[in-house]
């Protein structure tokens, strides 16, 4: 008696149909699973006998093969435990196996026939849908399945409850779908707002800059001035996420096992990993890979504090991912690849004390201390950054003036969507402009191309450089409303250069 349970394994952010074929033969009673199972999914022998007895079900004296297709691909976890009960309850006659034909199954079993919680179901539920099934999963893993159901998700706490379904003597209610207002709220509102930030008017400013053209963005300064604070703003100010990218978003979020964050589905993320991350917990890895920090931050903020903290190696991994929107993590001969389209915002004191500049505290570092902690960001890492801008120590009065607050992150965020929408009909976000694209956008006239071209000698600026200016002066110009780049802009984004500045320790050009 040959019974087949449609089933689905977890590999990056995908979910490839995996088919669960279980025999019952003659001869003495045995149990082998076949088709590359790891560990945990050997171990599904024993939980899956002591679930179906404790259930009250039978379990055959016969010899039982279980072949889990296709065998090249890597299965791990207990998530075929359900698929394989159930293909030998439906082979042993306990149940309909006609009732498996439309139905996808995943879950882990406990001893006693409980359904265990899975990571990645959601990206399951997209794939089954795709493959014309319903799916049924544990029901601790149903609010996160909601956000992707269109009453086509199933929810079982225990294999009894299944199999009174699959009998049809009490059929299980589909999974419903959250209620519009919490899935699709912008979040915004839960984030925390910039009306907090009192006084900081130029890191405010360039706060919006890299929101509205999707720039990387670096903060230093003194402790305590302000840099996180300003940071953990942006997600705030940014657009909120459209249904793709959302639901690109919650899958890596499933496949991690991490809780959405509070703000709901449409926020864009933001993640703060302390320095002392491993490489591992910032890109991801593990035995069987799992999304690091910055897929995590996939479509929102990755914000990096302390830089210089960071290990060298652990930042340089940083450096294809901010390029191509992707991680790829090979592990023994297979390769898995998570999105990682995260926007950077870094903050760095100026010096290992932290004071060097202050206007009151003196600076304790030695100018080689103060060399050999600026050179632990690498040139090509620092390239990646649009936008270096100091966040300076505020006077007093500033501070003490309270109940004085600044513009909140709604009104900003209009500013930042409208400078979006232009860039829109160009094709992509100014941080992104590249060739001939950022050519045609970023034509100059005569004037403008002769301060650019001293500011250059001047600062010794690279052409990667100039690049960084041209795209930060577009996004300027678009939050203006105007079509092409003027001598303003240009100044204004030579201002956001103030590491290259002072390397040179040469004024520029007063904005
Ligand atoms: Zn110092």
């Amino acid at each position: 008696m040959l019974a087949i349970v449609h089933s689905r394994a977890s590999i990056g952010v995908s979910a490839p149909e995996v088919t669960v074929e279980v025999h019952l033969s003659g001869g003495l009673p045995a149990l082998s699973i076949v088709g590359l199972p790891e560990t945990g999914v050997r171990e599904s022998k024993d939980r899956v006998r002591s679930a179906l007895l404790n259930a009250g079900f039978e379990f055959p004296a016969r010899r039982i093969t279980i072949n889990l297709a296709p065998a090249d691909l890597p299965k791990e976890g207990g998530r075929f435990d359900l698929p394989i009960a159930l293909g030998i309850l439906a082979a042993s006659g306990q149940i309909p196996p006609d009732s498996l034909k439309a139905l996808e199954f995943m879950g882990e079993l406990s001893l006693d026939g409980a359904l265990r919680p899975l990571k990645g179901v959601l990206p399951a539920v997209l794939a089954a849908r795709e493959a014309g099934r319903s799916l049924l999963i544990p029901q601790a893993n149903a609010d996160e399945a909601a956000l992707a159901s269109q009453g086509d998700v199933l929810a079982a706490s225990h294999i009894l409850t299944v199999c009174e379904h699959l009998n049809g003597r009490a059929k299980l209610v589909p999974v419903p779908k959250p209620p519009a207002d919490a899935r699709l709220a912008a979040g915004a509102e839960a984030a925390a707002d910039l009306a907090d930030v009192r006084g900081q008017q130029v890191p405010r400013r360039a706060l919006e800059v890299a929101a509205a053209g999707g720039h990387n963005l670096l903060f230093f300064g003194p402790p305590g001035t302000g840099k996180s604070m300003l940071a953990s703003r942006l997600p705030g100010i940014l657009p909120a996420l459209d249904d793709a990218s959302a639901m690109e978003v919650a899958s890596v979020h499933s496949v991690a096992g991490q809780p959405l964050q509070s703000g709901g589905w449409r926020q864009p993320p933001f993640r703060s990993p302390h320095h002392t991350a491993s490489a591992v917990a910032l890109v991801g890895g593990g035995s069987s890979p799992r999304p690091g920090e910055i897929s995590l931050a996939h479509r929102g903020v990755l914000f990096l504090d302390e830089l210089p903290e960071f290990e060298r190696r652990v930042l340089e991994v940083l450096r294809e991912p901010m390029e191509t929107g992707e991680i790829a993590i090979s592990r023994a001969a297979r390769q898995v690849t998570f999105p990682a389209r995260f926007q950077v915002v870094a903050a760095m004191n100026p010096c290992p004390c932290g004071y060097s500049g202050h206007p009151n505290i003196e600076c304790q570092c030695t100018p080689s201390q103060v060399m050999r902690y600026r050179s632990k960001i690498s040139g090509p890492l620092l390239d990646r950054f649009d936008l270096h801008v100091e966040v300076p120590v505020q006077a007093g009065e500033v501070l003490l003036r309270h109940g004085e607050t600044g513009e909140s992150s709604a009104s900003v965020r209009a500013r930042v969507l409208d400078a979006r929408n232009l860039q829109r009909k160009r094709g992509c976000l100014n941080a992104s402009l590249a060739g001939k694209a950022l050519d045609q956008a970023c034509r100059i006239d005569a004037a403008s191309e002769k301060l650019l071209a001293h500011a250059m000698e001047r600062l010794g600026l690279s052409a990667r450089a100039l690049h960084r200016i041209l795209r930060v002066a577009r996004t300027l110009a678009d939050l203006d409303g105007q079509a092409t780049v003027s001598k303003p802009h240009l100044i204004e984004a030579l201002g956001y250069r103030q590491l290259d500045r002072q390397q040179d320790q040469g004024a520029l050009v007063s904005a």
